[in-house]
Formats: structure tokens, C-alpha cells, sequence
């Protein structure tokens, strides 16, 4: 078999990046990012970090809010409540995990849907489960974006999605869906995994486990989107077995990772726009 179209998000992102920065500069008032950190904890520090960098190489600019570790919810939807009402911010994103002490979904649901550019509320989710006008979550949404910018057809084929969380596995199947895939989604109590995976045209690797899904599992020609991002630059999917079945596949890193980001940026500056017409 031919050797696999590799996805270059990293290229794609770029591009993205590039005419956003070029529609930024049309705005008359900066978009902004308010990104809100509760606790100390060093990845998702690093996460933060590198979204406001994002944010700063398109011309954007964000706001960081860190919180200490012992924020109640209460506090922290006051701050929510802020924001929303601030015009100078557009996007709002809460970093995911916060603290035990906090009420995580009565926090992202204070977030206001204009400003719900992460994709984490539930009326944002609800809306894009009937099809409606909101922000997707920004990793499928990366996804989706990468596959089409590949001319990869959706419509008709089993999409078999592995991991069933509100930030990604979910939201994924549902994009899926309302693009004309025929989709199963798959979690830790699946019976006979293997099974779906036998039949999956696209496998979306969403488990958070290295290397998990294996190419022996998968059939010549599938088309394999690796959202995992392990350790050591490891994917959910098992790149090298996966390389071998696959007729596109997303590269780890490189791959949906920069698409995130791309897709938090393209969500912010639409925002932005909108608040300005
Ligand atoms: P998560 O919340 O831990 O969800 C993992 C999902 O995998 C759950 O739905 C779980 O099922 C399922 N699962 C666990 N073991 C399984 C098994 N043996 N068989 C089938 N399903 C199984 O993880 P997440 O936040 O969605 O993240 C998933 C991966 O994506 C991680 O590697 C993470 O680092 C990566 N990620 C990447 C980006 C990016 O920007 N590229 C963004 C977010 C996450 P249950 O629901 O039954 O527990």
C-alpha cells in the first residue's frame, strides 16, 4: 500500500495564524483573550502561557487572570460575571482542571455564549448538537478543519470515535454527525472495541492513554486522527503500526495539537469581529 498522506497541522495552523494576524489588523480595537487559571498546577500553567503567546504573535492580546488554589466557585463566577460584561474582552477561557473546591460546570456555564470561544459551555454545546451558530470545542473543531483542508470525505463514512469527554471526545462525534458520518463512539466500558475499530473508514484517538489504538486493529486505507498528546511527545495512537494501515494520519506532535490553538485564535478573532459590527 501507498504510504499515508501525513496531516501537517503545524503548517496548516500557520496559514490559519497568518490571516488571522491580517484580520486583526483590519480591527479598530484589539481582540482579547482573557484566560483564567485557578492553582498552580505546571501543565496547565504552561497551557496558559502558551495561548497568550498565541495570542500576542497574531496581534491579539490577552489577559491573564491566576487564581489561587483555594478560589471557591463563587468568587470565581463573580470574576466570570466580570468579564462578561467587560466590552474590552472578547473570548473567555477557564483553564480545564480546576481545583476539587470549584464548581468546574457551573463555571464554564457562567461563561456568556458570545464570549464562549472554547467551546466548554452547555448551551454552546447544545446548539451545535441541533447544528446552531457557536463556538465547537476548539480541538474537534481543529480536527475537522484539518480534514477538510485535505479534501477527506466525511459524509457516509463510520467514523469510530475513542474517548467520550465534554472537551473532545463528544463534541467530535457530534461534528461528525452533522457532517453525514455514520459515528459509534467508544469508552472505557465498550464491549468489543476491537470490533469498531475493524470497521472505522476514520478512527478519532481521544483516550489520553499512550499508544493505545494499534494499526493490527484497523483496516487498510482508514484514516486516523490522533487528538492524544502523552508524555514524550507520544499520541493515543500508535503512529509507526498506524503508519502502516493508514491513508491519512495526523503526526504527534504536529499534528491536532497546533490546530487547537489555531482554532482558539480563529473562535477569539471572530468574536471580536462580531462585537464590532
Ligand atoms: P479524558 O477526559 O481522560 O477522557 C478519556 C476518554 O477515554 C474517556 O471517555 C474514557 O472513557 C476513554 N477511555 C479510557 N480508557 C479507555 C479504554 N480502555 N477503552 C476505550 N475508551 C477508554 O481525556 P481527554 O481530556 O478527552 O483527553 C484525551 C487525550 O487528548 C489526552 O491524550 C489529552 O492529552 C489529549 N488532548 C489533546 C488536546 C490537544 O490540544 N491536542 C486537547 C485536549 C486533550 P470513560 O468516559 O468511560 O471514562
Amino acid at each position: 500500500m501507498a504510504e499515508p498522506v501525513i496531516l501537517d497541522g503545524k503548517k496548516l495552523a500557520g496559514e490559519i495564524r497568518e490571516d488571522l494576524k491580517q484580520r486583526v489588523a483590519k480591527l479598530s480595537r484589539k481582540p482579547v483573550l482573557a484566560t483564567i487559571l485557578v492553582g498552580a498546577d505546571p501543565a496547565s500553567a504552561t497551557y496558559v502561557k502558551m495561548k497568550g503567546k498565541a495570542c500576542e504573535s497574531i496581534g491579539m492580546a490577552s489577559r491573564k487572570i491566576e487564581l489561587p488554589a483555594t478560589t471557591q466557585t463563587d468568587a470565581l463566577l463573580r470574576i466570570i460575571d466580570e468579564l462578561n460584561q467587560d466590552p474590552d474582552v472578547h473570548g473567555i477561557l477557564l483553564q480545564h482542571p480546576v481545583p476539587e473546591n470549584v464548581d468546574e460546570r457551573a463555571a464554564f456555564d457562567r461563561i456568556a455564549a458570545e464570549k464562549d470561544v472554547d467551546g466548554v459551555t452547555t448551551l454552546g454545546f447544545g446548539k451545535i448538537s441541533f447544528g446552531q451558530d457557536a463556538y465547537p470545542s476548539c480541538t474537534p473543531a481543529g480536527m475537522i478543519r484539518l480534514m477538510d483542508e485535505y479534501e477527506i470525505p466525511i459524509e457516509g463514512k463510520h467514523a469510530v470515535v475513542v474517548g467520550r469527554s465534554p472537551i473532545l471526545g463528544k463534541p467530535m462525534a457530534l461534528l461528525l454527525l452533522e457532517r453525514n458520518a455514520t459515528v459509534t463512539v467508544c469508552h472505557s466500558r465498550t464491549k468489543n472495541l476491537e470490533g469498531h475499530l475493524a470497521t472505522a473508514d476514520i478512527v478519532v484517538a481521544a483516550v489520553g492513554k499512550p499508544n493505545f489504538i494499534q494499526g493490527a486493529s484497523l483496516k487498510e486505507g482508514v484514516v486516523v486522527m490522533d487528538a492524544g498528546y502523552n508524555e514524550g511527545n507520544v499520541g493515543d495512537a500508535d503512529y509507526d503500526s498506524c503508519f502502516k494501515k493508514a491513508s491519512h494520519i495526523t503526526p504527534v506532535p504536529g499534528g491536532v495539537g497546533p490546530m487547537t490553538i489555531a482554532m482558539l485564535l480563529a473562535h477569539t478573532v471572530q468574536a471580536a469581529e462580531k462585537a464590532a459590527s
